[in-house]
């Protein structure tokens, strides 16, 4: 398996054919999976926003409030304003905002960056990061996996994970077969998308390198059952349900 960047992708703006974008600089290969930061999609498809765009209601204003108060720092209300407009629902509002996107994933600021986007500009997630997959998917004619850089609970540091992805299954499904041992496997389930995503972005990096999109080669999925599975159902999540009765 090998990873490489596509060279010499310029700026994205909104409106631009990021799936041209790419082939025009890469020949990609039967087996391929093209792994893209979410940053590069969202600008392409245009959810660059400024804070004027999201005037501050009433409970924008009292979370950024009470994260002032929390965390000592300035908190502009229309960035809470932001938050809420992109989430289905906020876990926590402290120390940070906690959000469920309408997708399905759940990140700090439901995902909304100010890097690599002009002082003062917000980008916004792409919408459904699987439809945008999906059309990068059949332009491009290989499995792609959108990316964004995401916080764990119990870790230090950020990593990449899956957004969204279409043309390979989220998982591969290990559970009936067998260990060394001869033990039937009863519980895994490798989510291969986030391995691909994590991958992809320790080559992409987190600065000014340029290289938000990454050719995964010579990986295949082998033969294993698939599932689509990758955001955890609100009844299967037990922190989740801890979070909702937690405040800070
Ligand atoms: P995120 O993880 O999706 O939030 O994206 P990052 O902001 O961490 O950027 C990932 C990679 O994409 C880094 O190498 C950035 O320098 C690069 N990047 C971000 N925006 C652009 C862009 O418009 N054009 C190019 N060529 N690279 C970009
Ligand atoms: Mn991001
Ligand atoms: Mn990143």
């Amino acid at each position: 398996m090998e990873l490489f960047a596509v060279p010499g992708l310029p700026e994205v703006q909104p409106g631009d054919d990021l799936a041209g974008l790419v082939a025009d600089r890469t020949e990609l290969a039967d087996g391929d999976v093209l792994c893209v930061a979410s940053t590069v999609v969202s600008k392409a498809e245009g959810r660059v926003y400024e804070y004027a765009d999201f005037p501050a209601g009433e409970r924008a204003r009292a979370i950024a409030d009470h994260l002032e108060a929390v965390t000592g720092d300035e908190k502009d209300p229309r960035f809470a304003q932001a938050v809420l407009e992109e989430s289905e629902e906020l876990l926590t509002e402290a120390p940070f905002l906690l959000a469920v996107t309408r997708f399905g994933h759940i990140t700090v600021n439901a995902g909304i960056d100010r890097s690599n986007v002009p002082d003062g500009d917000l980008l916004l997630l792409p919408e459904d990061p699987s439809a945008s997959a999906q059309r990068l998917s059949e332009r491009l004619d290989v499995p792609v996996v959108v990316t964004d850089t995401s916080g764990r609970p119990f870790r230090y540091g950020q990593r990449g994970v899956a957004v969204g992805w279409a043309g390979l299954p989220a998982s591969r499904d290990w559970r009936g077969e067998r260990d060394r041992d001869g033990r039937e496997l009863g519980v895994t389930v490798q989510s291969v998308v986030d391995e691909l995503a994590g991958a992809a972005n320790l080559v992409a990096g987190e600065g000014d390198d340029g290289t938000p999109a990454v050719v995964v080669r010579d990986w295949s999925f082998g033969d294993h059952d698939g599932s689509n599975n990758l955001f955890r159902a609100d009844e299967d999540d037990i922190v989740r349900a801890a979070l909702r009765d937690w405040s800070f």
